[in-house]
C-alpha cells in the first residue's frame, strides 16, 4: 500500500481547520500536513463502549463505565482534607468511589440503594478498586444499558489549541473521518511476513484503530504495532550501520591464542575462572581471530573479575607479537591495574610500564622510546595514553576501563594509533540495563559477566538515620577493634569544590573527635588534592597504617583494599543508585563479612526512599540498574547523550522490553537473510531505512 496522495495536503485544506488553526497546530506540535496529523497519537482513551463488571477492572484500564448499587455514602475527615466516599456494588465486586473537595449537594442528591452507572478512571491498590471523581448517573432497571458512545481517543492539547477552538471533538471527528475513508491507505513499511509472524496489524489498519477504535483490543494491537515499528527501525538502523562498519574495518587477525596465554593460563592463573569469565573470554577470543576489528563492551558488576579477562586478552595480543594498552579513568585506578598486571605477567618475562600525569619526564622519554621500538609490551595508564606523543610500535588491543568516562571521540583517538585499528575492549562496572545497552551501544558487541567469583559473602546493607549515628560509630569501633578498616564517603553536594571541601572537612572534624589518635588513624582523600598527596593517603590506608578513610567520591572507582569491611555513605539520599552500588563495591573484597551503611536524615522524597530500599534489598548491579531505569527514565540515566532512545515517541524502554527484544531479533534476522534489503518484499523497510540513514526522517515520522 502507498500513502494516499491527499495525505500530503496541508491541514488548512481540511474542514474545520482554517489558516489560523493550521498555524497554531504547526507552532504547537509541528504539524503541517494531513500525514503529520495522523501521527498525532491519542494520549489515552475513554471507553464508553460497554459496561464493565467490577471484577474486570485491571490496573491499566482507561476511563470506563461500571454499573451497580450505591452504598455506604459518607464524608470522611474534616476541613480541607475531607472527602466524600461511597461504594458501588455489582454481582462481581465492590468499587470505591471518592470525591475530593466534593460539593455539598452530592451528599444529599445521591441515593443509597439505587442503581447507578459510574464513569471515570479506575485505579487499583492491591485488591481494592477505586474511582476518583466519577460521573454518576441514575439507571432505571437492572437491564437498562446506557447508550453506547464507543471509545473516544483523547488527544494532546495545549492552552493555545484550546483558545483556537481546536477541541477534542474536532480532533476526533477529523481524524476519524480521515482514517475511515474507504480509500485511506498508508505506505506499509514492514514486510507482510513479519506482520504475519508477529500477529501485528498492517499500518493502515493500525492507524485506523488508533484513531477510530471499536474496542480497546484494537487500540492495544495498534499500539503494539506502532511500538514495534519504532523499535524495529531503531535496531535495524544500529545493526545495519554496524554491519557496514564491520565490512569496512579490517582488524588484525590473531591466529592463535599464543604461547604466553597458554603458559599463563595453565601455570600462573591464581584462581579458577568463573564460567562467566570463561564464556566472555571465548567471545573475545573469537573476535580477535576473526580479522575484523573488535568493538566490544564488557559489562560486569564490581568485583566480578573483569581485570583478569582484560589481562588474558592482552596476553593474546602480546603472544601474537603485538602490544596492549590499558586505559583507566583515574590515576589511582591506573596504579592499581599496573600493580596487578606487573605482579601477574612479569614472571612470564613481559615488560609492563605505567604512564600517568605524574610520570616524570625522564622516565617518559624512555617509555616513549620503548613503546615505539616495541621493547615494551603492555602499557597501563590514564588519558595520558591518548596524547599524540604516544606512538606505538604495533598496538594490537586497547582495553578501556570504566566506559562511562570515555566518549566515542576518545575511543576513536586510539584507532589512529595503528595502521590497522587495534581491537577495542571497553569495560564497565556500571551495569546498563540491557534495553539501553542494546539501543545506545548498538555499535558495540556486548559481553556480560553475570557471576561473581565463588566465596563472596553478600554485603549487609542497612539504612540508618542521623539519630542512630552514635550506634553506627560504636559499630565502626567494634569493626576496627577486630582489625578491619572503614570508608566514610561524602557526596559532592555543591557544584563548588570549595563548599564540598567544607562539608567534607566538617565531617572529618567530627570523625576525628570521635576517633582520636593515637588509637585511631585517619586518611583523607578528596578531589582538590594533588595526585601525589592522594596516592600517599591511599597508600597509608592500603598498608593498614590508617583505619579510617574519609573521602569524597574520588574513591568510587577501583580502589581495592580487601581488609576494608565497612562502607559508610553520608547523605546517601543524594547519590544515584549506580553510584551507591559502585561505592558499596569497595567493600566485600576480602573473606570477612562486610557492611554498607547508608546514612540519611529523616525526611526523604519517595524516590530517595525507593532508592535506599532497593540498595538494602538488592545486591545485583543489574537489578539495580533496571530499578534506576524505572525511577529515572532512559534520558536521565544516560545523561544528555544524543541518541535514538531519547527520541522514542511511543515506546517506553522501561515498559516495552519484550517488544524491544522482538524488534532486535527481527532486525537481526532480516539483515542476515537480506543484508541489503534488495528483495522486493522488503521495499517498504528499505525505503524507511534509507530515509533514516539519510537523516531526513525524524523519528516521529516513522511511528
Ligand atoms: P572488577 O570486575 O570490579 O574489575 P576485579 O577484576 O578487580 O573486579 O576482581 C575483583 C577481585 O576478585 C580481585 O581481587 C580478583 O583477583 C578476584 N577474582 C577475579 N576473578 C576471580 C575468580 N575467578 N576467582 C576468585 N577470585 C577472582
Ligand atoms: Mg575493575
Amino acid at each position: 500500500m502507498k500513502d494516499h496522495p491527499s495525505l500530503k495536503h496541508p491541514i488548512s485544506d481540511l474542514t474545520g481547520f482554517g489558516k489560523h488553526r493550521a498555524l497554531v497546530l504547526s507552532q504547537e506540535f509541528g504539524i503541517s500536513t494531513v500525514y503529520d496529523l495522523l501521527f498525532q497519537l491519542p494520549i489515552r482513551y475513554v471507553d464508553k463502549s460497554k459496561i464493565y463488571a467490577i471484577s474486570e477492572i485491571s490496573a491499566d484500564h482507561s476511563y470506563i463505565v461500571v454499573k451497580g448499587i450505591l452504598a455506604n455514602l459518607r464524608r470522611v475527615g474534616s476541613g480541607k482534607g475531607s472527602r466524600l466516599v461511597a461504594e458501588l456494588h455489582d454481582d462481581t465486586g465492590v468499587l470505591e468511589l471518592v470525591w475530593f473537595k466534593a460539593p455539598e449537594y452530592l451528599l444529599t442528591s445521591l441515593k443509597v440503594g439505587m442503581l447507578y452507572t459510574a464513569f471515570g478512571k479506575c485505579t487499583r491498590f492491591g485488591d481494592r478498586n477505586s474511582m476518583a471523581h466519577p460521573e454518576l448517573k441514575r439507571v432505571n432497571s437492572l437491564n437498562a444499558i446506557e447508550n453506547s458512545l464507543g471509545i473516544e481517543p483523547i488527544y494532546p492539547s495545549t492552552e493555545k489549541l484550546q483558545k483556537a477552538g481546536i477541541t477534542q471533538k474536532i480532533m476526533r471527528s477529523t481524524l476519524s473521518k480521515i482514517v475511515t475513508a474507504v480509500d485511506f491507505s498508508i505506505l506499509e513499511n514492514l514486510s507482510e511476513n513479519l506482520l504475519k509472524q508477529l500477529g501485528l496489524p498492517n499500518k493502515t489498519n493500525a492507524l485506523r484503530w488508533i484513531h477510530a477504535p471499536s474496542s480497546l483490543e484494537e487500540v492495544y494491537k495498534a499500539t503494539q504495532r506502532l511500538k514495534f515499528e519504532e523499535l524495529f527501525f531503531l535496531q535495524l538502523q544500529l545493526l545495519y550501520k554496524k554491519r557496514i562498519g564491520q565490512q569496512k574495518i579490517q582488524g588484525r587477525k590473531f591466529e592463535r591464542v599464543g604461547e604466553l596465554f597458554l603458559a599463563f593460563y595453565h601455570k600462573h592463573l591464581p584462581f579458577e575462572l568463573t564460567d562467566a569469565q570463561k564464556r566472555v573470554i571465548k567471545e573475545i577470543r573469537k573476535d580477535l581471530g576473526s580479522g575484523i576489528q573488535m568493538n566490544r563492551l564488557l559489562q560486569g558488576d564490581v568485583g566480578s573479575g573483569k581485570t583478569m579477562v582484560a589481562l588474558l586478552c592482552c596476553l593474546i595480543a602480546v603472544g601474537n607479537g603485538s602490544q596492549a594498552a590499558v586505559i583507566a579513568p583515574t590515576e589511582i585506578l591506573a596504579n592499581q591495574h599496573y600493580a596487578d598486571f606487573k605482579r601477574l605477567v612479569e614472571p612470564l618475562g613481559i615488560k609492563t610500564k605505567l604512564l600517568t600525569g605524574s610520570t616524570p619526564g625522564k622516565e617518559r622519554k624512555i617509555l616513549f622510546d620503548e613503546l615505539q621500538n616495541g621493547a615494551l609490551s603492555i602499557i597501563i595508564g590514564t588519558h595520558a595514553l591518548l596524547e599524540d606523543k604516544v606512538v606505538f610500535y604495533d598496538l594490537g588491543i586497547a582495553v578501556i576501563d570504566e566506559q562511562h568516562r570515555f566518549g566515542v571521540a576518545q575511543r576513536s583517538k586510539l584507532w589512529q594509533k595503528a595502521a590497522i585499528p587495534p581491537h577495542i575492549l571497553v569495560m564497565t562496572a556500571t551495569p546498563i540495563p540491557r534495553t539501553l545497552a542494546m539501543s545506545h551501544y548498538g555499535d558495540l558487541d556486548l559481553s556480560v559477566i553475570d557471576q561473581m567469583p565463588p566465596g563472596r559473602k553478600p554485603i549487609k546493607t542497612e539504612h540508618r538515620t542521623d539519630s542512630s549515628r552514635l550506634k553506627v560509630f560504636a559499630f565502626l569501633k567494634d569493626e576496627i577493634k577486630k582489625g578491619r578498616q572503614v570508608y566514610i564517603v561524602y557526596p559532592l553536594i555543591n557544584e563548588s569544590e570549595h563548599l564540598d571541601y567544607k562539608d567534607l572537612m566538617d565531617g572529618y572534624e567530627s570523625i576525628a573527635r570521635e576517633f582520636p589518635p593515637p588509637h585511631y588513624q585517619i586518611s583523607i582523600v578528596h578531589g582538590g588534592m594533588s595526585p601525589e598527596a592522594k596516592a600517599y593517603e591511599m597508600g597509608r590506608f592500603e598498608k593498614g597504617e590508617t583505619q579510617i578513610m574519609v573521602a569524597t567520591t574520588v574513591i568510587e572507582v577501583g580502589v581495592n583494599v580487601p581488609n576494608a569491611s565497612v562502607m559508610v555513605i553520608e547523605s546517601a539520599e543524594r547519590f544515584g543508585l549506580a553510584q551507591l552500588h559502585q561505592l558499596r563495591g569497595r567493600v566485600g573484597r576480602g573473606a570477612e563479612q562486610s557492611y554498607c551503611i547508608l546514612m540519611s536524615n529523616n525526611r526523604l522524597s519517595n524516590e530517595a526512599k525507593t532508592r535506599l530500599e532497593a540498595m538494602v534489598t538488592t545486591q545485583s548491579g543489574f537489578e539495580l540498574s533496571e530499578i534506576d531505569l524505572q525511577l529515572r527514565g532512559p534520558g536521565d540515566l544516560m545523561g544528555t547523550q544524543q541518541s535514538g532512545v531519547l527520541a522514542l515517541k511511543i515506546s517506553d524502554l522501561t515498559k516495552d522490553q519484550d517488544i524491544l527484544y522482538r524488534a532486535r531479533e527481527a532486525a537481526d534476522q532480516l539483515l542476515s537473510q537480506d543484508p541489503e534489503l534488495e528483495d522486493p518484499k522488503h521495499y517498504g523497510i528499505r525505503y524507511t531505512l534509507n530515509r533514516i540513514l539519510k537523516g531526513n526522517l525524524l523519528w516521529s515520522y516513522i511511528s
